[in-house]
């Protein structure tokens, strides 16, 4: 597997501070994505152990929160045979800290095998999965870490648990979406379509 970039200290891309990976390869081709070079399998550079070693220990900090996985697509079957034994690896040196994954792919498609038959121990492995395909006329700057409204921020133990959809709940304080609201639009955290659009 390629990988684009590698973003240390990222607040954008879930919650508390983290280290966010945007892997390369995407077969979705959505109109109006943020990363079209990512589309390419084999944009940017290797992902070897060496940058697998580099990784853990910049999540080790007791202040990072957790790994965010974006792209291109993580969840393309050929991504997900090169994360899984890495996914694994950091659940086990670091079961404190949480997994964020961005995809193109639904919950649904998902179930349905879409992205391969790794993707039940892929996501058995995940805390948060914002999910489907970036859609720019659904776009919407007030949305936290997700771009378009069709776009779900889900709770995967939750959902694996219930069999259905269950969304995760963002602290309170953040809930800025309803009219008498506090906080108003002006005061939301500046995460660019970029960013939110996933990955
Ligand atoms: S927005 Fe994401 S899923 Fe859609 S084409 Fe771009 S990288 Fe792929």
């Amino acid at each position: 597997m390629h990988y684009a970039e590698i973003k240390r200290c990222d607040i954008a891309n879930g919650t508390g501070v983290r280290t966010s990976l945007f892997v390369s390869g995407c077969r979705r081709r959505c109109p109006g994505c943020f990363n079209l070079v990512a589309w390419d399998f084999d944009y940017g550079y290797d992902f070897d152990e060496a940058v697998q070693d580099e990784l853990i220990e910049s999540l080790r900090p007791s202040y990072i929160a957790g790994l965010s996985l974006l792209g291109g697509e993580p969840l393309e079957p050929e991504n997900q045979e090169a994360l899984l034994p890495f996914l694994r690896r950091f659940k086990k040196e670091l079961p404190e800290k949480d997994l964020w994954v961005f995809s193109g792919f639904t919950w649904e498609e998902l179930q349905a095998g879409e992205a391969g038959p790794l993707t039940g121990d892929v996501l058995s492995l995940v805390d948060v999965l914002v999910d489907g395909p970036y859609v720019d006329e659904l776009h919407d700057i007030t949305l936290r870490f997700h771009g378009s409204s069709n776009q779900r921020v889900i709770d995967v133990p939750s959902s694996l648990a219930a069999g259905e959809v269950v969304e995760w709940q963002d602290d309170p304080v953040f809930a800025t979406r309803g009219a008498d609201s506090w906080v108003g639009s002006h005061d939301l955290p500046t995460h660019s379509k970029m960013a939110a659009a996933k990955g």
